[in-house]
């Protein structure tokens, strides 16, 4: 039984509610301090989470409102100029969901409140005193707030981590773009179908909505760094005449261009990788979400290892008998398998803007590498992680081993790092 009563999780992204409300059901008490001042301001574009983000949320009883605002992705295509290759899916799996990210910031945040967890807003993190019996944070605008550990679930730009470590490696630039936006168009798509497409100077990726229209979400190719501050200075009709030019003559990816006005044209900043962070934790502060591991919005995963990590973390903290026993546990169980997923992504990553030889080969390449490694092998540990929350930490161990590895039916399996 651990000797931590309280915590202060600065964040109120994704980690950081999920972090809170799985630690007040470990008996913590929790408070989040968002920078911004007040919930989901100017947050904006659309994430797919994975089963084993859903599994997740399963353990604070988020994952029916997450499921019940979302569309499924039963079926994903990939597209490179007028070649259009079905991919193949592990059949059992449950798949994919896309949501609004307003949408799951209010469903992690409500959750959070009916479980205990307090939000205090408009607080941004600037410093830190660690000592002996507890952790202050001091906030920019002057107040403090003071608890046993302090939880840095503060992105890819993380304050903490640099409180961790002053040399701690800065995230990665990744040479793209996001936008994302809805174009009023009926391209008579497939419902529940993503189209991951390699446009002839861009990739972006499009759905077909219920209610009519399609959401895309363009990756583009910009040598110029721009920070989310930068990137929504330039007016929205900028942006589009840029896509218009970028996307010219890809179908559908130029209709799509056509089709979205200003006001439905959301900018969502450059695109980061997180290199491997050597310190995850220095004495009562820890990392968790993308502040220690965000892979390349490649992957498909930032989300739900946020997610993951602030549950096992919140189990680490509930079990093992110290602070400093809790972080190394959590570090165990999590730093192989989010290293191994974000090196997948960064390697998808490179794909994305092929050469001409490359893009004309490339739908040859994917189709052969799905027959060399079977998708089991690609996907399935990946996807199938659950977590068993119930299952006691052991110190010095990640988790109790599950004897059959297999639960509730849909082919999910329990937390082992053999499972990376
Ligand atoms: C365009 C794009 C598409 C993506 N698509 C997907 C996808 O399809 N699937 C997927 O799984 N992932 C996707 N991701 C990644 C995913 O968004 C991240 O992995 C996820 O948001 C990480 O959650 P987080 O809570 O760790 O960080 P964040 O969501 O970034 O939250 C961090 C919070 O901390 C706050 N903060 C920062 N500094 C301070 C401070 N000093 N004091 C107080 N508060 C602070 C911030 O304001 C923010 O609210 C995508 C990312 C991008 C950019």
């Amino acid at each position: 039984m651990s000797d931590v009563r309280s915590a202060l999780v600065i964040g109120g992204g994704i980690a950081g509610p999920v972090t809170a409300t799985a630690l007040r059901k470990a008996g913590i008490d929790a408070t989040v301090y968002e920078a911004y001042p007040a919930p989901s301001e100017g947050i904006g574009g659309a994430l797919a989470l994975a089963p084993n983000g859903l599994a997740a949320l399963r353990i604070i009883g988020a994952d029916d409102a997450v499921r019940q605002a979302s569309i499924p992705i039963t079926r994903s295509v990939m597209s490179i100029g007028t070649s259009r290759v079905v991919m193949p899916r592990i059949e059992d799996l449950p798949p994919l969901h896309v949501i609004q990210r307003v949408d799951l910031h209010s469903v992690l945040h409500e959750r959070a409140d009916a479980s205990g967890v307090r939000f205090d807003w408009g607080k941004r993190l600037v410093g830190v005193d660690d000592g002996p019996d507890g952790i202050t944070a001091s906030f920019a605008d002057g107040t403090t707030a003071a608890a046993d550990v302090l939880i840095g679930a503060d992105g890819v730009r993380s304050t903490v981590r640099s409180l961790i470590d002053a040399g701690a490696p800065a995230a990665g630039y990744t040479g793209l773009l996001g936008l994302e936006g809805c174009a009023n168009v009926d391209l008579g798509l497939e419902p529940g179908t993503m189209t991951f497409a390699y446009g002839a100077r861009a990739y972006y990726i499009y759905w077909p909505l219920p209610g009519g229209g399609v959401w895309w979400g363009a990756n583009l190719p910009s040598k110029q760094y721009l920070s989310l501050t930068e990137a929504r200075e330039a007016p929205a009709q900028d942006w589009l005449r840029t896509l218009r030019d970028t996307y010219a003559g890809d179908v559908p990816g130029e209709i799509l261009a056509r089709s979205t006005s200003p006001e439905a044209l959301q900018v969502t900043g450059a695109l980061h990788i997180m290199p491997p962070v050597p310190r995850w934790h220095r004495g009562r502060m820890v990392l968790v979400g993308d502040a220690v591991h965000a892979p390349s919005n490649s992957s498909g995963q930032g989300a739900s290892l946020a997610i993951e990590s602030g549950i096992q973390l919140a189990r680490c903290l509930r079990d093992a008998p110290d602070v400093a026993s809790a972080f190394a546990a959590y570090e165990k169980l999590r730093r192989a398998r989010v290293e191994k997923i974000a090196k997948r992504g960064a390697a998808l990553n490179r794909t994305k803007s092929p050469g001409p030889v490359a893009r004309r080969l490339l739908p040859l390449l994917m189709s052969l590498a799905f027959r060399v490694m079977p998708l089991e092998r690609m996907f399935g540990a990946e996807q199938r992680y659950t977590i068993d929350w119930d299952a006691r930490v052991e110190a010095g161990l990640p988790s109790t081993p599950m004897p059959d590895g297999m639960r509730h039916g849909g082919g999910l399996r329990r937390d082992r790092t053999a499972d990376l």
